[in-house]
């Protein structure tokens, strides 16, 4: 994790105040990018900004200090300019692996309909948890998804994504392929393959019959290449395996995505609507740099991990970073953040995070 030099030049830009109110601009889209990137209310943003240079103000984004510095760049206005990260080492090139979050949510999606609690009626952001998926970026662009639930179309739209190479289902499950009609128009030049076991497979073809019978011309229907997984696959520079995983009784995938990165490979694992690893499946999981795991809610449940179990197998399996995935409503991201973080403290575990995952969120392994 960390900024890319594209996130860093975002951040730079000009306030010049008691100036020119033409830069009134400038400083507001300044301001915007400072609460977006680092988290910070409206206000502290403010008066960061507002502090005197030449003082160089410490910020923190994804836990990690990143100076912001002011240069006196005329004789009534300052430059600011955000992003020298202190840490340079843990940084030496900007290729990466991109992981974003499209959906943290529990089956309902939350808030759920109807319901009143104050995780439903909660103002952050980080509470709107659509259905659970996950969008990888490789270092060539290449970019595969992992589920495609009933909010597919607004969570592409929403992350800006414009190219599929392949399609990876965990399993049948409305919340995680409901939305595969909505891939249409990504397969105009071509079909998109779609990889998963054999009993998704067969669910495929019953719950999306329509796709697979010829049917009058111009009716817009997806291209799908239902395709096997197999045991090892590479789409463009990732490596993608299959993880079998039970789901309760069912027998479902998790999915493991590797790349070799100059000097380094890094890995992902995703493991959702998981409620057991089978002792065979361990080594495929073993020590990622991010682990997204299924963590239903506090209680356990039949077919998914509680926050406990989730967060053991994380430890367990050595992972760098656990993130909590297919949430319910029964707390809110800075409870079960509070909760993620007291627990490896209480355990000394080695893992360096444990935290829930939000929809949007980018992660980077670089
Ligand atoms: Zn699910
Ligand atoms: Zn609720
Ligand atoms: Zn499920």
């Amino acid at each position: 994790m960390g900024l890319t030099m594209r996130e860093r030049q975002a951040v730079t830009g000009e306030y010049r105040p008691r100036y020119h109110t033409a830069t009134k601009k400038g400083k507001q889209a300044l301001l915007d990018k400072l609460v977006r990137l680092t988290g910070y209310r409206q206000k502290s943003a403010v008066r960061l900004l507002a502090a005197k240079p030449p003082k160089a103000t410490a910020v923190y984004i994804d836990g990690r200090p990143v100076k912001l510095k002011s240069e006196k760049s005329g004789p009534y206005f300052w430059t600011w300019r955000l992003g020298e990260v202190s840490n340079t080492e843990e940084y030496p090139h900007t290729a990466s692996m991109k992981l974003i979050v499209l959906g943290s949510g529990t089956s309902y999606g939350i808030p759920v309909i109807g319901c009143g609690c104050l995780v439903c009626r909660s103002p952050d952001t980080r509470d709107k948890r659509m259905r659970s998926s996950l969008y990888l970026a490789g270092e060539g662009g290449e970019g595969v998804v992992i589920d495609t639930g009933p909010e597919f179309r607004l969570q592409l739209v929403r992350a800006g994504i414009r190219r599929l190479d392949a399609i990876l289902l965990t399993h049948a499950h409305a919340d995680h392929l409901h939305g595969l009609d909505d891939i249409r128009p990504l397969c105009r030049e071509h079909p998109i393959p779609v990889y998963t076991n054999q009993a998704t497979l067969k669910e495929l073809r019953e719950r999306f019959s329509y796709v697979f019978h010829e049917t009058q011309r111009g009716g817009g229907k997806p291209r799908l290449e239902p395709l096997l997984i197999p045991p090892r696959l590479n789409i463009g520079g990732l490596a993608v395996t299959p993880i079998p995983v039970k789901h309760g009784t069912l027998d479902i995938l998790g999915w493991r995505i590797d790349e070799a990165l100059p000097g380094k490979r890094v890995s992902a694992v995703y493991l959702t609507d998981t409620s057991a690893l089978p002792r065979a499946s361990r080594p495929l999981a073993n020590e990622p740099d991010v682990l997204i795991i299924d963590g239903l809610r506090m209680r356990p449940h039949e077919t998914h991990f509680s926050f406990e179990q989730a967060l053991r197998l994380g430890a367990e399996l050595k992972a760098r970073q656990v993130y909590l995935t297919h949430l319910s409503h029964d707390h809110s991201h800075q409870e079960i953040a509070a909760y993620c973080q007291a627990f490896r403290e209480n355990h000394s575990f080695e893992t360096a995070l444990m935290a829930p995952a939000f929809d949007e969120q980018e992660i980077r392994l670089v």
